[in-house]
This record gives structure tokens, C-alpha cells and sequence, in this order.
């Protein structure tokens, strides 16, 4: 029962289709799968301490965490928590909870207490597995959550805390419970606001990953944009879909290494990158501001190189540009996605026709084995080439759903199997994806989600506000900022900067609001929607 029968424009990828995807088995086995061709190749390297450890040394070590995470008491269906910066024991960790058919959720370690809990608690995580530096805003919060289970730290354990040698030394890796693993059993539960409202686990499966990572990296093309003797730069977070699926698991796949790095810092992701000899480089665009821009990069050898990807958040014209004098050697290409979508739907570098380079602003084609299609917002009706519309995806590697939240899952995957993106863009004459706008609430940070309903929830929660709304204003650094309309309760006075420091004591940092507007009502629809539009266009007059 589809809807082929109605006239619809649909986009496919430029290459051909993959015949056999193998997602009917489980993730692990598959991005293990082609190891015996390079078992002693290094997998993950630790950029700033330079340890190591093999393709076999990454299986051997997964497996042992997984018998040490059974051992724990976790087992299939449970959800672990991961609150740390990129390091060997995410990706250990992440490969081992697929082993026993469990589920990792990962968060910002930067997020307060309040954030780690809210999301500790949506996902029924089982246990926290951290760094000693994040403990002391665990402890206090879990004060009031006696159900936190136990918190695992990766360094020197606080009181009360295990040492991660609990599940990596285990003696008896064998000790792994038979587990069958069904396609559609979810391996990872990234969060997400989506195109509306609060931040929502995503349930992506062993089918959507492997698919995804299939999608990316499968196959014998010369224009895949990773490939086994490659060396990627893993400086994106873990914790962001974005690095784990085409930085760490693609590479995986592919049997290229991955050089973690815990944080971005451009003198340091410089260095690594000589150091390593670094090929790939997946990147979002404040990183491709600074490679473009500051001087330092032209003390470093950058002659490694081969390929460059920008995805997270839109990359304007100019940083592109400048970008591509740095380091005109390599190909550079966008990536676009979105977690719920797996998160790839199109990609640029993948795909570029060497040596030409591919267009400046261009998405790429959509990926293989998937459809894209683009409607109209109003009448829903689907759009042809170069007529800008919601951008909307089907195929295997979508996300099951949300996490217990039907509503908002059936109002993002239609009855028909199509992802609405809430993005806007066209494909053009030789079949590339532009994203123009983005009609979902959603605001991005440097490439981090703020959800506004999440900072209206807050905000209205003020003794003093009757009601807010939350929108982006365009940002030179970081690509938007959020900016808040606040209404006060008749008689009730608070400055701009209290409501500033309000917000800011419970939120990450990137979720601070910049500029706070007191104004006597927020426009909204007959039903109660928010205008954001009108909000956004009075922005535009302040
Ligand atoms: P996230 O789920 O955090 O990955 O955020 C997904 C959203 O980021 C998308 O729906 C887009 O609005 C935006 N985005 C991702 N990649 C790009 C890109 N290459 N160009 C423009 N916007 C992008």
C-alpha cells in the first residue's frame, strides 16, 4: 500500500543502488565484519597520548566490556548512558552494549545536571558511564534520583563510583549471553527535538545504521569518501549522530582509523592532523571558519588531506570558498542530516566526479538505496527540479520512531513512510540538494540543537513570566543564537539580565539566551502555535 499512485517527483542518488545491503544481521557483525583484512591496522588512535589499539585489540576489548556489562546486570533492551568527550572507551563501550543487544544513549558531558537527568530519565537508562570531572554535578542532582544505578568513571573512580576495569578486564569475554538481535531491535538513542517541541530519544536500529553506514561507504566506487587507508579525524563529538555513524562506525567499516580528539581546539586539531598524516576530516562550519581563517594554519602541513566534509548546520558561500584555498588539494564536500533520518540523507564529498569540484553550497546527492522528495509546505504537493520545498526521505535507515512518544513520531514519518525534515530546499539539474531555510523550530548552535520549546518551558516556569517564545537571530560565529520574547505577569518587574542568568544557570552553554525582548504578547496562531515567523520578521526591525 503505497503512494507511488499519486504524482510524485522522486530524487535518487547518482550512483547506483547497493543490491545487497546487509542489514538483517546485527550492527557489531557488521561493522566487524570485514575484519580479518586488516585485524592489525590501527582502529582508534588517541590523538593527544597517541595509544592505539588495532582492529583485533577493538573486537577482543568489546567483547570483554560486553561480558562485564552482562556481568553488571545489563542485558538486552537496556539503555546505558554515555556522558563522555571523544575517547577509545565511547566507541568500546558503544560496540560492546550491541553485543548483548543493549542500547547506548549518549549526551554532552558539558550539559548541567538538570539536562543528564532529564534525559537519564526519558531513555530508563540503566547506568552512567562518565569522567571523574562530571561526578560532583551527578551526585548532587542524583540526591533526588536514587534510582541513578551505578556511575562507571573512565579515569581515577570518585568514592561510590566504579573503575571502567570493571567491564574492560573482565576475565571471560566468552561470558556473553546468547542474544538474538532483530533488525528492527534499537542499538543507539540519540536525542533530539526534531521539528517541534522537546528533545525526544530516537530509536535507531541495527538496520537504520548499518543501512546508513552502507549508504556511505559501501561498495566499490573510487568516490566513496572513505576508504581503507584513510586516517579520519574524529574531533566531532561522539555524543552527535553526525560522528558516530560517518566518522566512527563508516570507519569502522571501512577499516580506516579514527584519531579521536576529546575537544576542538584549532591548534591542537592542526597538529594532529600533521602528526597522523590525517586524510578525512569531517568537520562543521565554525571549524571550517577557523581552518579558513586563522593564520596558524599556514605553520602546518595540511598536504595530507584528501577530503573534507561540512554537515551539522548551513555553510555559507565565503568560509567555503576560503576553505578550499587552504587546502586546495582536497575535495571538499557537505554532508546533510538529521538524526531522525540516521542521519545521512545527502552527501557531497561521497560522491564528486574527481577531479572537478563539486558546486559551491551543494548538499550532494541524496544517498543510495533511498528516496528524497520535496513539497510544497502548504498543499503538500511534491515539487520538481530547482522549486524550493520541505525536503522529506524514505528508506531503511530512518529512525524507528521516538521513544515512546507516538504522537510526534506519526507527525514526523507520514503513512507513507516519509521523514518530513522540516528542512527547505530543491535538487538541482544534475540532481544536487541545497538547503535554503529551515521552516522547524529548531536552532542551531555551531552545529548543537537548542530546542526553544525546551527554553520556553523554562522560562514561563519563572515566577515573574506570563509567557515566552524563543527564536534564532543570524550570528556571524556561530550561525544563530537564541534570542527570547519574554511577557511579565501584570506587576511584575525583572531586567534582561536576570532572565539572562535565569536561563543560564540551568542550561548548557550554548543554550544561553543573548538578548531578551519584554513585550506586552507573543503572536500565535488560532490553535495556540507560536508565529515565529512574525517574531523572526520583528527581529528584523529591532
Ligand atoms: P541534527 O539532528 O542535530 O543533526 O540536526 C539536523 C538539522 O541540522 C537538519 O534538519 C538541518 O536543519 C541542519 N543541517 C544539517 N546539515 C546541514 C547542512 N549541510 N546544511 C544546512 N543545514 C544542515
Amino acid at each position: 500500500d503505497d503512494d507511488s499512485s499519486r504524482h510524485h517527483v522522486v530524487f535518487r542518488s547518482k550512483l547506483p543502488d547497493l543490491p545487497n545491503i546487509p542489514n538483517h544481521i546485527p550492527l557489531h557483525t557488521y561493522c566487524f565484519e570485514n575484519l580479518p583484512r586488516f585485524s592489525e591496522k590501527p582502529c582508534l588512535v588517541v590523538g593527544p597520548t597517541g595509544t592505539t589499539y588495532s582492529f583485533s585489540q577493538t573486537y577482543i576489548l568489546s567483547r570483554k566490556i560486553a561480558a562485564g556489562l552482562y556481568t553488571l546486570g545489563i542485558s538486552k533492551g537496556d539503555v546505558i548512558m554515555l556522558l563522555l568527550q571523544n575517547c577509545a572507551e565511547f566507541a568500546l563501550t558503544f560496540m560492546a552494549a550491541s553485543m548483548i543487544g543493549a542500547v547506548t544513549t549518549a549526551a554532552n558531558p558539558f550539559y548541567t545536571a538538570g539536562e543528564i537527568f532529564k534525559q537519564f530519565k526519558c531513555s530508563n537508562s540503566k547506568m552512567i558511564i562518565t569522567q571523574s570531572q562530571y561526578v560532583e554535578k551527578l551526585r548532587d542532582h542524583g540526591k533526588h534520583n536514587p534510582k541513578m544505578g551505578p556511575v562507571i568513571t573512565i579515569d581515577e573512580p570518585p568514592e561510590e563510583c566504579l573503575h571502567f576495569s570493571v567491564l574492560s578486564g573482565t576475565t571471560d569475554e566468552t561470558n556473553i549471553p546468547y542474544v538474538t538481535i532483530d533488525p528492527d531491535d534499537p542499538v543507539a538513542l540519540p536525542f533530539s527535538s526534531g521539528t517541534t517541541g522537546l528533545p525526544k530519544g530516537v530509536i535507531l536500529t541495527h538496520k537504520s545504521l548499518i543501512t546508513s553506514v552502507a549508504q556511505q561507504v559501501d561498495g566499490e566506487n573510487p568516490n566513496l569518501y572513505l576508504k581503507q587507508e584513510d586516517v579520519v579525524l574524529c574531533v566531532l563529538p561522539l555524543f552527535h549522530i553526525y560522528s558516530l555513524n560517518s566518522v566512527l562506525l563508516c570507519s569502522m567499516r571501512a577499516g580506516a582509523s579514527v584519531v579521536l580528539m576529546p575537544k576542538f581546539e584549532i591548534r591542537s586539531l592542526l597538529e594532529l592532523i600533521q602528526r597522523y598524516r590525517v586524510t578525512v576530516a569531517a568537520v562543521v562550519p565554525p571549524m571550517v571558519l577557523s581552518l579558513a581563517k586563522n593564520p596558524m594554519v599556514g605553520s602546518y602541513d595540511l598536504s595530507s588531506i584528501r577530503v573534507v566534509l561540512s554537515g551539522a548546520a548551513p555553510l555559507g558561500k565565503e568560509l567555503e570558498d576560503g576553505l578550499r584555498r587552504r587546502v586546495p588539494q582536497a575535495i571538499f564536500g557537505q554532508g546533510y542530516g538529521m538524526t531522525e533520518a540516521g542521519p545521512v540523507l545527502s552527501m557531497s564529498a561521497a560522491f564528486a566526479k574527481q577531479p572537478l569540484p563539486t558546486k559551491s553550497g551543494s548538499c550532494g546527492s541524496v544517498v543510495r538505496n533511498a528516496e528524497l522528495k520535496v513539497i510544497d509546505p502548504d498543499t503538500h504537493s511534491s515539487l520538481g527540479y530547482n522549486q524550493p520545498g520541505e525536503i522529506c526521505i524514505r528508506g531503511p535507515q530512518i529512525m524507528k520512531g521516538y521513544l515512546n512518544d507516538a504522537q510526534s513520531t506519526a507527525a514526523t514519518i507520514d503513512e507513507h513512510g516519509w521523514l518530513h525534515t522540516g528542512d527547505i530546499g530543491y535538487v538541482d539539474d544534475d540532481d544536487e540538494v541545497f538547503i535554503v531555510d529551515r521552516a522547524k523550530e529548531l536552532i542551531k548552535f555551531k552545529g548543537f540543537q537548542v530546542p526553544p520549546a525546551e527554553l520556553e518551558g523554562l522560562l514561563v516556569n519563572h515566577p515573574c513570566i506570563a509567557d515566552a517564545a524563543v527564536v534564532p537571530q543570524k550570528d556571524d560565529a556561530a550561525g544563530e543564537v537564541p534570542i527570547a520574547f519574554v511577557v511579565l505577569l501584570t506587576g511584575k518587574e525583572i531586567t534582561q539580565e536576570a532572565v539572562k542568568d535565569y536561563i543560564a544557570k540551568q542550561v548548557v552553554f550554548y543554550k544561553k539566551l543573548h538578548k531578551v525582548y519584554f513585550v506586552s504578547s507573543i503572536p500565535k496562531s488560532p490553535s495556540g502555535k507560536i508565529l515565529r515567523k512574525d517574531l523572526k520578521a520583528k527581529l528584523a526591525f529591532i
